[in-house]
C-alpha cells in the first residue's frame, strides 16, 4: 500500500480532450484562440493547454448567464436544490479523479485533496441544496442578485470554487467564473459534471485566463456582483474599480493568522496544531497561522518540540499518500518565499529549516521556522504564502493579544490553553473572522468565513453567506426586513 497514488484517471480525462481546452459556456465547449500551460509543479510537466478568454468570450458567457436567468429564477428553491444534490453526488461518484486532478495540477498532497479538499467541496454542495429549499420560507423578502461574476485562487482550486458557486446557484443567480491560471483543470471538470447533472444551460459559465480575464469580469456592466478570492493587492484594484458601480462585492483576501501557544497550553497538541496551522498545503492556505506567539516560560521547551517535529515532515512527490507535504504551485512563488527568507535573514532572524532531502525536480522548499524576529519585520507583516513560520515570544496575555493585533490583516487566529476561561476571555479580543481555540483551520459549511481589516470583507458559507447573493425584493424596504 504504499505505492504512490496513479495518475492515470487523470492523465485519461486530459488525453480525452486532446490536453487541449477551451471555454465551458452555455452548457458546451467554446474553442479557445490563445492557449497557455497548466503544468504540474511537482514535475514542471506541462499537463494541458488552458484557453486565455478575452473581452468577447467573457461576453459571450455573460450573454448566456443572462439568458438563463428568467428561468433559473423562476425555479422553486426546492427545484434548484436537486440540481445542486446531483452537483454533490456526481463530485462524489468521481472523487479519485477529482482528488488526482487536483494534485497533479496544484502539487499538493493526495491525502489532502482525498481527505479534505474533494470531501469539504462536496459537503458544500449538499449544505447549499438545503438552503435552495429553505429560500422561500426564510427569505420571503429576497431575491437573486442576477449574472454574478467570481474569480478564485489556486490554493484551493475545487473548494474556493465550490464556495463560490454553491450558494450562488442555491439562491438563483447565473454565474461566470475564472479559476486562477495556474489550475484551471478541475473547473474544467467540474463544468462538464454540471453538464451530466443536467444543469440548464448558461447557469454556470467557465472562463479560464489570467488577470486581464478577471478584469474584463469585475468591469463588466452586466455582471451585478462580484465575489473575489485572492491576494490584497488585487482585492484593492477590485475594490476601486467598481466604486460608484453598484455592483455588490464580496473580497476574501489575505492573511498572517496569529497562533497563540500560552505557557499553561498541552504544548504536544499545539505543536500538531502548529503543523496543520502552517505546513498544510505548504502554508498556501489564506487562514495560516503563520505568526506563532508563544509564552516566553515555555519558548524554548516548545520551540525544541517544533523543531524536532518540523524535520520529522515528509516532503515530496504529491502523489505519494505518505508524505507530509507536497509542491510550491509555482517557481515564482517559490521564488518569493524565499525572497522573503532571506529579508528576514538579513533583518537578524535565525533560520530554522528542515534538512529534508527535496525532489530534485518540481517546486518545492522545505519546512521553515524564523525566530528572533521583530514584530515590525517585514516577515512578521508580510503574508508570505508558504511553508514559512516567524515565531515571537510575549510574557502576558494582554502582549500575546496586542502582538496578534499588530497586523494589517484579520482573517483567523488560534489559542491554546489548557486554561479554558482565559482563551475564552482573549478570543474576542483578537481582531479576526474567527478564533479557534485548542484546534486550527476547522471550516464546516453552516458557518460563515471571512476576514476583517485588510482580509477582506463579506462571508461564505452558512446563512450569512447567502446574503451576499440575494437583494431586497422591489418594493420590501431594507427597515421592513431588518424589523423581520
Ligand atoms: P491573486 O490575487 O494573484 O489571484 C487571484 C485570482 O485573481 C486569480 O484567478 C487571478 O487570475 C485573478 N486576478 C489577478 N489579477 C486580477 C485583476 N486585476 N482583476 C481581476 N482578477 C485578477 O491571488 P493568488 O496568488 O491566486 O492567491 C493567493 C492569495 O489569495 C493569498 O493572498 C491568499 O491569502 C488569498 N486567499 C484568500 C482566501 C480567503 O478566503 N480569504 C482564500 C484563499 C486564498
Amino acid at each position: 500500500g504504499k505505492a504512490p497514488e496513479s495518475a492515470e484517471l487523470a492523465l485519461e480525462w486530459l488525453a480525452s480532450h486532446n490536453n487541449t481546452f477551451g471555454h465551458h459556456i452555455n452548457g458546451s465547449w467554446v474553442k479557445g484562440k490563445e492557449h497557455f500551460a497548466s503544468n504540474n509543479p511537482a514535475t514542471g510537466q506541462e499537463l494541458a493547454q488552458v484557453a486565455q478568454a478575452d473581452d468577447k468570450i467573457v461576453q459571450k458567457a455573460v450573454n448566456a448567464a443572462n439568458k438563463a436567468l428568467p428561468d433559473w429564477q423562476a425555479l422553486s428553491g426546492h427545484q434548484r436544490g436537486q440540481y445542486l444534490y446531483a452537483i454533490a453526488r456526481l463530485i462524489q461518484k468521481n472523487s479519485r479523479l477529482f482528488a488526482v486532478l487536483e494534485t497533479l495540477d496544484n502539487g499538493k498532497p493526495i491525502r489532502e485533496s482525498r481527505d479534505i479538499d474533494v470531501p469539504l467541496a462536496v459537503r458544500h454542495f449538499y449544505h447549499h441544496a438545503g438552503w435552495a429549499q429553505l429560500l422561500d420560507t426564510e427569505f420571503p423578502d429576497h431575491q437573486a442578485i442576477g449574472v454574478v461574476g467570481q474569480i478564485i485562487p489556486w490554493n484551493f482550486p475545487l473548494l474556493m470554487l465550490a464556495w463560490k458557486i454553491a450558494p450562488a446557484l442555491a439562491t438563483g443567480n447565473t454565474v461566470v467564473i475564472k479559476p486562477a491560471e495556474f489550475t484551471s483543470l478541475t473547473a474544467l471538470l467540474f463544468a462538464e459534471i454540471c453538464e451530466q447533472a443536467g444543469l440548464p444551460k448558461g447557469v454556470l459559465n467557465v472562463v479560464t485566463g489570467d488577470g486581464r480575464t478577471g478584469q474584463h469580469i469585475v468591469n463588466h456592466p452586466e455582471i451585478k456582483k462580484i465575489a473575489f478570492t485572492g491576494s490584497t493587492a488585487v482585492g484593492r484594484w477590485i475594490r476601486q474599480a467598481t466604486a460608484g458601480s453598484g455592483k455588490k462585492l464580496s473580497l476574501e483576501l489575505g492573511g498572517k493568522s496569529a497562533f497563540i501557544v500560552c505557557a499553561d497550553a498541552d504544548l504536544d497538541a499545539a505543536v500538531e496544531g502548529v503543523v496543520d496551522a502552517i505546513w498544510f498545503n505548504q502554508g498556501q492556505v489564506c487562514c495560516a497561522g503563520s505568526r506563532l506567539l508563544v509564552q516566553e516560560a515555555v519558548a524554548d521547551r516548545f520551540h525544541d518540540k517544533l523543531i524536532s517535529r518540523m524535520n520529522k515532515l515528509r516532503v515530496g512527490d504529491p502523489l505519494d499518500k505518505s508524505i507530509d507535504m507536497g509542491a510550491i504551485i509555482d517557481p515564482r512563488q517559490q521564488q518569493k518565499i524565499a525572497t522573503l527568507v532571506q529579508a528576514g535573514v538579513d533583518a537578524g532572524a535565525s533560520l530554522n529549516q528542515s534538512s529534508v532531502e527535496l525532489p530534485e525536480n518540481g517546486c518545492f522548499y522545505p519546512p521553515t521556522l524564523l525566530t528572533d524576529v521583530s514584530p515590525s519585520d517585514q516577515v512578521v507583516q508580510d503574508e508570505i504564502f508558504g511553508p514559512v513560520l516567524v515565531s515571537m515570544t510575549f510574557r502576558t496575555p494582554s502582549e500575546a493579544v496586542a502582538l496578534a493585533n499588530n497586523s494589517r490583516y484579520g482573517l483567523a487566529a488560534s489559542i491554546w490553553s489548557e486554561n479554558i476561561n482565559l482563551a475564552m476571555h482573549l478570543a474576542p479580543l483578537v481582531q479576526a473572522g474567527v478564533v479557534w481555540i485548542n484546534c486550527t483551520n476547522q471550516f464546516d459549511a453552516a458557518a460563515g468565513f471571512g476576514g476583517v481589516k485588510e482580509s477582506g470583507f463579506g462571508r461564505e458559507g452558512g446563512k450569512e453567506g447567502l446574503f451576499e447573493y440575494l437583494k431586497n425584493k422591489p418594493g420590501k424596504s431594507p427597515a421592513k426586513v431588518t424589523a423581520k
